[in-house]
């Protein structure tokens, strides 16, 4: 996921890691690289690290609530049949690569961006009084639940091409963004009024969420 790092020769390090992870016998790489073949897994502490800075995001900005602490965030190492925002918790398969990128479609994304878009969903189905609203339908052109397309994809209201699926994902990008951005609407984006609109929901919703 994260690496800093150029690939260099394995270190015996992170060879000892590369023998506690079985499975990966069976993955289909090659690379001779034990740096280049961790790029495919992520770890049970990638995700715990990773969910510790989004749950301390969405304190900052005030989206946490108690509402939100019986969530959990599983790593899900053997199935891959459900990941995401399910049935009021969040998985994370361990494996990426192909199977995210088909998630996100084509899109290469970092697990804490992941997260915050999950997380994104969490928050929209805790507060349905606050989704399920005109207002919603204002600013995101349909109720969050509709499972067609608001538009095609359009750089002038879609933050990315994915959120251009259906109203949720485009809340849940929007939500992932904000998170990424510290709720700083980039100077780039502010000439954009309906992109602005979407901006201005998520300040809303943490307005009232942490009053
Ligand atoms: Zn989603």
């Amino acid at each position: 996921m994260e690496h800093q790092h150029p690939p260099t020769p394995a270190q015996p390090q992170s060879r000892r890691e590369f023998s506690t992870i079985p499975s990966l016998a069976t993955m289909p790489f090659h690379q001779n690289s034990v740096r280049q073949i961790r790029r495919h897994i992520i770890t049970y502490s990638d995700v715990c690290r990773a969910n510790d800075a989004t749950t301390t995001e969405l304190e900052n900005l005030g989206f946490w609530s108690e509402r939100l602490e019986k969530i959990e965030v599983y790593w899900t190492v053997a199935s891959l049949d459900c990941y995401g925002w399910y049935q009021g918790d969040i998985y994370i398969p361990a494996v990426t690569g192909a199977h995210l990128s088909d998630y996100f479609q084509g899109r290469y994304v970092r697990l804490t961006d992941i997260l915050r878009h999950e997380w994104g969903h969490a928050v929209a189905d805790k507060w349905p009084a606050l989704i399920d609203t005109r207002r919603f339908v204002r600013d995101f052109g349909s109720p969050y639940e509709s499972p067609n397309p608001v538009w095609r994809y359009d750089p002038d209201q879609h933050l990315t091409r994915y959120a251009a699926t259906m109203p949720c994902e485009d809340f849940a990008e929007t939500f992932y963004l904000f998170l990424r951005h510290k709720g700083r609407l980039p100077v780039r984006l502010r000439a954009k009024p309906k992109i602005v609109r979407k901006w201005q929901f998520l300040e809303w919703m943490a307005g009232k969420i942490s009053r």
